[in-house]
Parts: structure tokens; C-alpha cells; sequence
């Protein structure tokens, strides 16, 4: 059976170019980047020639860039660094209710260090208000993050608002831009951004690499101690394979960028465009048109994400929900709460993300399956009656189990 890859706001293929970067970098080039031998020299080489790559994908200078493990922990770095390093100036940060974990999580720890900490809401496209940032700014802040594209709903975010606000009041603003860069056209400079945290897998690099931009002169503690690497800001031996094919990605990304996107933008629109003409009871999650080009998400009333995954599945296509019943957790997305969402909405959501592989066929053979299928969930629904009508109730039964 034909597989259809739908998910690359959870990860994306290698880049085989990058990928036999990364190879010689492992088996031929495997210098220490530190050893002052010929073999420890290769391997700086490929380091700077990476850290070159990833400054000009965002057009910063190269000894803005930091290599990371990720995403996780660019954003750890960033958070906490910038926290820590400025403690004598405040103790307030402001960020968003719809961020990553990796946001929110390492926030809700610095509360418990004494920091303050604001979420700032959303309206129901998942986007922050100007208005409730410009009021949540207090002389102790130092910091507001605000992510530059949502990860399940694709919304991006008014960035160069919040810089020029954040400059304005001489607040430092870091960007959470795992899913953005490498994927949509970011200049640090014209969004007045101090730093941004990426990650390769999210842009055909491998797994495990990332970097987070700190613009110079902006006061961020370490948070790994150890060696001197990457300039005393994170300890470590460089993952040198790591990150030759992050530059090799940044690199390519910065070359296809506007064809790629043009791509995606035109085949999510149909994707939209169809779906709304061809499916009742619908919602479309996330703004209208300030989104990622590459991301679609619905919510299908009266049908279940998860089952609508495994029956998509079956069809050889993998998406993704923002109903979390299948990880464990009876908690719908805590984004599309924050989007003023019902549990019930919420948990009929399809998050669909293409990336530049993707062919009108693979959209083709999607809106050849999915009407079916949501019709064949929804006659199996008790919550949707015979003849096609709704009946009220949560189309969850697990939930059901449960108090909200
Ligand atoms: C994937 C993702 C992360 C985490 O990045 P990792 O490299 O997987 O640790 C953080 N923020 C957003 C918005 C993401 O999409």
C-alpha cells in the first residue's frame, strides 16, 4: 500500500544530502572538534561552516548561533538563561497559554523559583492580543517568549508587533521557532527577535540537533556546565555529524524557501477549499490566513480524533489529533482549550501537515478517503443520528468517564 506522510509538524525525513553529510562526519571526519590535530581541525571546519549555514537561514552573524540538542533544550536555555542571568532586573515573564511543553513546562518551574510568570490568552484563531501583552508588561519584566508559529494549529503570531514592542521597552523577546524556521522566511533583525530557538527535525536535519540564536550582547547564563564549548554557553563535545547536516538543511531551506512554501500554501488551500465544500459539520481550527503554509486542522463534529487517525492509517495516511486520549492522557489539546474550544470540538480534530514531498496526489487520494471515512465514523456515532442529525452530548465515551 502507497504511504502518505501528513505529520511534519512532528518530524520530517532527513534531507539525504544532509544525511551523507552527517555520514562522513561519523565514519571518515570523526575529529573532536576541540583537538588541535588535523582530524580535530576537519571537524571545526564543518562546526563553522554550520554555524555560517544556520546564521544566514535567519539573518543573523554566525557568532550569534549556538548549537543545541533541540528544540527542548533551546528553549530551556533561552527561558532559564535569560532568567537567571538577569534575576537583579525582574522577576516577570510573559508568555503565551498555547506554547509547547518545552515553554510552559520549564516556566511553571522558575514559578516555583519565585519567578512570575503571565500566559498570556488567545482569540479563537490561537493568536495573542497586542492589547493584553502591552497590559501584562510591568517594570519587572524581563522577558516575553511568545512562539513564532503554533505547533497544532499552524497560527503565526503578530512577531513583529511583539519586537517592536519589546524593544520599545527594552524587554528581551525570545521566539520559540521550532516549527517556523527552516519552513517560513525569518529575519531576527527586521522582527527585532533577541533570541529564537530552532530545531533540525523539524526541517529535514537530523534528530537530536538544534540551535538557539542569542543576539549579541544580550545577558543569557548557561544552563549545562562543563568544557568551554560553543563559546561557554553549552558544555559538551559538538555533535559534529549533528550539526553538518543542520547547516546542510538550513542551507537548502534558505534556497527553496519561497518555491516550497508557495507549494505548500497552494495545496493546503485545496486541501481547505475541498474539504469545507465537501464535508458538513466542520470547523476549521487556527487563523484563515495567517498560517503555516504547510498546516491544515479541522475539528470533525461527532467523530472521534483518534479513530479518525486509525482509519486514516489504514489508508496508509499519517496525521495527527489534538484529542491526547491515545497518549495516555483524557485531556484535549491544551492549545484548542486555550482557543475557547469545547472538549467536545476539541476532540474531533485533525491536524494534517505537509512538507515539501508531498504531491497533489497524496492530496488527491486524502480528499478521495476522508469523506468517506468521517461518514462511516459518524454513522457509527451514538451522538449522530440516522438521517444525519446531530444529537447533543460529548462524542468521547472515555471522557464521559470523567468530570470536565
Ligand atoms: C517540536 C517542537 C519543540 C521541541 O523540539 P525538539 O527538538 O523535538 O526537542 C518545541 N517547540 C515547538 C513549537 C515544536 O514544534
Amino acid at each position: 500500500m502507497k504511504r502518505i506522510y501528513f505529520d511534519h509538524s512532528a518530524t520530517t525525513p532527513v534531507d539525504r544530502e544532509a544525511a551523507a553529510l552527517a555520514l562522513e562526519y561519523m565514519t571518515d571526519k570523526f575529529g573532536n572538534a576541540s583537538s588541535i590535530h588535523s582530524f580535530g581541525r576537519e571537524s571545526r571546519k564543518a562546526v563553522d561552516a554550520a554555524r555560517e549555514q544556520v546564521a544566514a537561514l535567519l539573518g543573523a552573524t554566525p557568532n550569534e548561533i549556538f548549537f543545541t540538542s533541540g528544540g527542548t533544550e533551546g528553549d530551556n536555555l533561552a527561558i532559564k538563561g535569560v532568567a537567571f542571568a538577569n534575576r537583579k532586573k525582574g522577576n516577570h515573564i510573559i508568555t503565551s497559554a498555547i506554547e509547547h511543553h518545552a515553554i510552559l513546562h520549564t516556566c511553571e518551574y522558575l514559578e516555583k523559583q519565585g519567578y512570575e510568570v503571565t500566559y498570556l490568552p488567545v482569540d479563537e484563531y490561537g493568536m495573542v492580543r497586542i492589547e493584553d501583552l502591552k497590559k501584562a508588561i510591568t517594570d519587572k519584566t524581563i522577558l516575553i517568549s511568545i512562539m513564532f508559529a503554533n505547533n497544532e494549529v499552524g497560527t503565526l503570531q503578530p512577531v513583529k508587533e511583539i519586537g517592536r514592542i519589546a524593544r520599545e521597552k527594552g524587554i528581551y523577546f525570545h521566539t520559540d521557532a521550532v516549527q517556523a524556521a527552516g519552513n517560513y522566511p525569518i529575519d531576527v533583525n527586521e522582527l527585532n527577535i533577541d533570541l529564537l530557538t530552532l530545531s533540525g527535525h523539524k526541517f529535514h536535519a537530523p534528530k537530536g540537533i538544534g540551535a538557539l540564536y542569542i543576539r549579541r550582547g544580550v545577558k543569557v547564563d548557561e544552563i549545562q556546565h562543563g568544557g568551554g564549548h560553543e563559546r561557554n554557553m553549552r558544555a559538551g563535545t559538538e555533535n559534529v555529524p549533528g550539526i553538518a547536516g543542520l547547516g546542510k538543511a538550513a542551507e537548502i531551506a534558505k534556497r527553496d524557501m519561497e518555491k516550497k512554501t508557495a507549494r505548500l500554501r497552494s495545496m493546503r488551500d485545496r486541501i481547505i477549499r475541498e474539504i469545507t465544500e465537501k464535508i458538513p459539520h466542520i470547523k476549521l481550527n487556527g487563523h484563515p490566513t495567517e498560517r503555516m503554509p504547510g498546516n491544515v486542522n479541522f475539528s470533525f463534529l461527532y467523530v472521534e480524533g483518534e479513530s479518525l487517525l486509525l482509519n486514516l492509517d489504514l489508508k496508509g495516511i499519517a496525521a495527527s489529533s489534538g484529542s491526547a486520549c491515545t497518549s495516555g492522557s483524557l485531556d484535549p489539546s491544551h492549545v484548542l482549550l486555550a482557543m475557547g474550544m469545547t472538549h467536545e470540538v476539541a476532540h474531533g480534530s485533525l491536524r494534517v501537515t505537509l512538507g515539501r514531498d508531498n504531491t497533489d496526489e497524496d492530496v488527491d487520494y486524502f480528499l478521495e478517503v476522508l469523506p468517506e471515512i468521517i461518514s462511516r465514523l459518524r454513522a457509527m456515532s451514538p451522538l449522530f443520528g440516522a438521517g444525519g442529525t446531530a444529537r447533543a452530548g460529548n462524542p468521547c465515551s472515555e471522557c464521559q468517564a470523567h468530570s470536565h
